[in-house]
């Protein structure tokens, strides 16, 4: 199935266009003009690239790109008709991938969203290090690395497994069931309890005070999250 793009252009010639450039290349496209209405279509999911008009009547379009970037890491590529450099840095601060400054050539428009559409496919560039809490924490899943308040820590695999399965949406709770699931490609029994024992050797490795965990938390009858929010 082709990819879904998501054209968000108020000017409704220009939306039309861009879609039936999209089109004549084989995409799927939904269009609207509506910052939220694309914010409701972006929840919905399905869609592999966003397009993206900063200056939209209802929602500002620096608003669309955060709202949707909450519920997925989908490729935005921005149309502006603001030409400074500053408004283009900006641009890239709210997690544009790529921009096109108007009037532009919808070949060209063509082109760049197919490259990002690529990248976003093939994942196998290296991605760096993600780090959290201010980075008392360093996750680098390449290196397949740890470092605690800067020091590197050597964990088990299934210390490992936990940690970047919690590390994937912080603050997000986890079962141990789920847990389990999530680590199962490590090599690990199975049972609840061991789960136990792993979280606890973990927070001996990455916690300032076991008593007092800051990283792994649990929360009572449901499971564990990380504590750290993830640094930007
Ligand atoms: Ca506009």
């Amino acid at each position: 199935m082709p990819d879904a793009v998501l054209v968000i252009e108020d000017e409704y010639k220009l939306r039309e266009l861009v879609r039936s450039y999209l089109e004549r290349e084989g995409f799927v496209v939904y269009s609207t003009g509506s910052g939220a209405e694309a914010i409701e279509i972006g929840r919905r999911g399905g869609v592999g690239l966003v397009v993206l008009d900063l200056g939209l009547p209802d929602v500002p379009g620096e608003e669309v790109a955060r709202e949707l970037r909450k519920s997925s890491d989908v490729p935005v590529l921005v149309l502006t008709a603001k030409s400074e450099e500053r408004d283009r840095i900006a641009g890239f601060e709210l997690g544009a991938d790529d921009y096109v400054t108007k009037p532009f050539s919808p070949r060209e428009l063509v082109l760049r969203a197919k490259a990002l559409l690529r990248r976003g496919r093939n994942p196998a560039e290296p991605t760096g290090p993600t780090s959290f809490g201010g980075g008392e924490l360093v996750i680098d899943e390449d290196l397949h690395r740890v470092w605690v308040r800067g020091e590197p820590v050597e964990l088990t695999p299934t210390e490992w497994g936990v940690l970047t399965a919690l590390a994937r949406v912080p603050g997000r709770v986890y079962s141990r069931y789920e847990l389990i699931n999530l680590v199962r490609g490590y090599e690990f029994d199975g049972y609840e309890r061991t789960m136990n024992s792993h979280i606890k050797n973990l927070r001996r490795k990455v916690e300032l005070s076991v008593g007092k965990p800051r990283v792994i938390e649990t929360v009572l009858g449901a499971g564990y999250r990380l504590g750290l929010g993830k640094d930007r």
